[in-house]
């Protein structure tokens, strides 16, 4: 992989692994993440002005309006890229609009330097419906492990909605219901390919890793479609 600073833009359906592959990146490499989705929740936690739209649209599994989630994402990137540090995109771009919103963020002279990678987490829905479905995760910001309360699952908190990590209370994420999942992953169809298509005229590769796989194995897979292992 070359020295210039990147940015990997992981692509996939909700519940398709993107933001624990993240954190195993940030564990590994020391890299920084970006998830709209935890940002849009900060601004619901702290009743922001934003924070009403942002709570209306993420409880019927809609978009956020695509100035807010552009504005918020172009602020944070000056941030990091003048830190000098590897980027993680977590659900962003989500659409077209936004590939476009961040290509022309990017055109700016002063990024000259940055690469763009794309990685395409492929996971079937209905892996991902079960999966939403028994999701908890921990509620404290620092850790937000994640955990499947599925019958069997090798994924389940030793005491049950108690963090192994952090000790700290579980919690479902009150979007993780059967419709605002459903609503979601349609939404995330709507707007795939006009996006991905986006990526492919640009002459960006979109790399892809098999995300039905256990974490550790997307994990290496991740790894090795970005060149970081044989
Ligand atoms: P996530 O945590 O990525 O599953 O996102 C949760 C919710 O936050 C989504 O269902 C949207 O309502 C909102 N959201 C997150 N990222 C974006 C984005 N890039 N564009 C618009 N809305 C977003």
């Amino acid at each position: 992989m070359s020295a210039k600073n990147e940015i990997f833009v992981l692509v996939g359906s909700p519940g398709s692994g993107k933001g624990s592959v993240s954190h195993l990146c940030i564990k590994e490499f020391g890299w920084e993440q970006l998830s709209t989705g935890d940002l849009c929740r900060k601004h619901i936690a702290e009743q922001t002005e934003i924070g009403k739209e942002i709570d209306f649209a993420i409880k019927s599994g809609k978009l956020v309006s695509d100035s807010i989630i552009v504005d918020m994402v172009n602020k944070w990137l000056i941030d990091q890229i003048e830190s000098g540090a590897n980027v993680l995109l977590d659900g962003y771009p989500r659409n077209l609009a936004q590939a476009e919103a961040l290509d022309a963020f990017l055109k700016d002279e002063k990024f000259a330097d940055i690469g763009l990678r794309i990685i395409k987490f492929a996971v079937p829905d209905e892996v991902v419906v079960d999966r939403l479905c028994n999701r908890c995760i921990c509620s404290n910001k620092d850790c937000q492990a994640v955990y499947s309360m599925a019958k069997d699952s090798p994924c389940k908190p030793k005491e049950d909605m108690v963090c192994d990590a952090c000790a700290s209370p579980l919690h479902v994420r009150s979007d993780d219901t059967i419709e605002t999942i459903k609503e979601r992953l349609s939404i995330y169809h709507e707007y795939e390919d006009s996006m991905l298509d986006f990526y492919t005229r640009k002459g960006n590769e979109i790399l892809k890793v098999d995300a039905t796989k256990p974490l550790v194995e997307v994990f290496e897979s991740f790894k090795k479609v970005v060149g970081l292992k044989d």
